[in-house]
């Protein structure tokens, strides 16, 4: 018999104390019983599961790694290993948990007010509120930094916001979005928590998307959308701020791509070890075998290097540039990866019920996402040649 097929082939679990890895398989049961039979349904139809909502929040890993607030307070690692399960089943899923827990939690958690803290984080770590983060422009994608044309004023009334919103995961339906605007006043990034039923506040959704079906991405319009100041994030005042927010959730897009890799790999080294061509397994075939050893060579220097870039989280020790490598490295290989594993299989490597195309298609967003290879592989530059060669 095959020996069962199961990544972690340097044995990164034995690392995990006995709580942590019940706390792993908990997860990987949940998301095999509840999650990987409804997915393809889904992305298949552009659609959103919210039955799942729920079962998700008894789950209890949604804002896994803050301290109080009704949240965890755990590691970086245990939540990467999270993220990393997540996306061995569903990318989609994956992506929504991570706009929910580490984009707008995060800007929440380390942009907020104590005010803002105790409204939102504990009914967000419950899912009974859904969050979105809008950075990105239909105009201005990578150059954020300096270019966002989304404006804000103060007024008397509070701040009047204007300006679009393109791609933002969970908008569509999210009870709240933080957007981040330029003060047309002193020239630096703010942000904002603005709710759904604010009449200025408009959600399109963007159709026809080829991956990442299951997530809800919209086009948000904002009109004269008054906003009170109690409502603005007080410690986010420069791109610095929403910088760091970023560098929490880019190391865990380098977590999700190793869990889509690691699906992919594992549905295609099982596919290979039953389909038979010649009388024989086509696992038994070289050529095969060296797909399988290439994807595994990758797969397995990915969890190396995140385990190690959550222990540097862990640490306090994490910079731009470490999550900003980590992010490229990962979604680089992880598409390398999914490509090989469609490859061994055939024709039926391209329909969803085998249950590799569904990655293939996912790992190209997730490629361009939370910063493009080339800005992130210019963040690495910046640091190590000390040029910055962004313009
Ligand atoms: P552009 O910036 O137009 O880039 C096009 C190409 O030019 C890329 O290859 C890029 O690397 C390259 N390029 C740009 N500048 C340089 C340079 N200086 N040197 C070399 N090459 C350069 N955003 C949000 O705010 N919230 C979300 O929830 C969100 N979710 C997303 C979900 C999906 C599925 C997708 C696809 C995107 C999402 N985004 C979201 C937006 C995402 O962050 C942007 O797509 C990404 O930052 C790239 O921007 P862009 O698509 O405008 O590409």
């Amino acid at each position: 018999d095959p020996p069962p097929v199961d990544a972690d082939f340097y044995d990164i679990s034995a690392k995990l104390s006995p709580e942590d890895r019940a706390l792993q398989l908990k997860v990987r049961a949940f998301l095999e019983a509840e999650i990987k039979p409804l997915v393809n349904k889904y992305w298949l139809h552009d659609d959103f599961p919210f039955e799942i909502i729920p079962k998700l929040a008894d789950l209890n890993v949604c804002g896994y790694v803050y301290e109080g607030y009704g949240c965890a307070g755990g590691s970086s690692l245990v939540d990467g290993i999270i993220a990393a399960e997540f996306g061995r089943i569903d990318p989609s899923i994956a992506t929504f948990l991570g706009v929910q827990s580490g984009l707008a939690m995060g800007s929440i958690y380390f942009c907020g007010s104590e005010e803002q803290k105790q409204e939102w984080l504990p009914q967000m770590q419950q899912l009974k509120k859904i969050g979105a983060f809008g950075l990105t422009e239909p105009e201005v994608g990578s150059a954020t930094a300096g270019g966002l044309t989304t404006t804000c004023k103060k007024t008397a009334d509070g701040w009047v916001l204007n300006g679009q919103k393109k791609w933002i995961g969970n908008s569509t339906f999210s009870d709240i979005t933080i957007i981040w605007a330029r003060d047309v006043d002193d020239n630096q990034v703010k942000g904002f928590i603005v709710r759904k039923e604010n009449p200025g506040f408009s959600v399109e959704k963007i159709k026809g998307k080829m991956a990442l079906r299951i997530v809800q991405n919209g086009l948000i319009t904002l009109t004269d959308c008054v906003v009170p100041e109690a409502d603005r994030l007080p410690h986010a005042n420069t791109f610095r701020d929403t910088a760091k927010v970023l560098q929490m959730t880019r190391a865990g897009v380098a977590w999700m791509a190793v869990g889509c890799a690691r699906g992919a790999y594992e549905n295609a080294l099982e596919y290979t070890l039953k389909r038979e061509q010649f009388g024989k397994p086509i696992a038994s075939f070289q050529l095969i075998q060296n797909h399988l050893v290439e994807m595994l060579s990758n797969l397995t220097a990915m969890q190396t290097l995140v385990y190690r870039l959550s222990e540097l989280q862990d640490e306090g020790k994490l910079k731009d540039e470490h999550a900003s490598l980590a992010k490229v490295f990962c979604t680089l290989r992880t598409r390398d990866i999914v490509s090989r594993a469609r490859e061994v299989m055939g024709g039926n490597g391209i329909l969803l019920e085998y249950n590799v195309a569904r990655f293939l298609a996912d790992a190209e967003a997730i490629y361009s996402y939370e910063g493009t290879k080339e800005i992130n592989s210019l963040i690495v530059g910046r640091s190590i040649t000390g040029f910055s060669a962004f313009v």
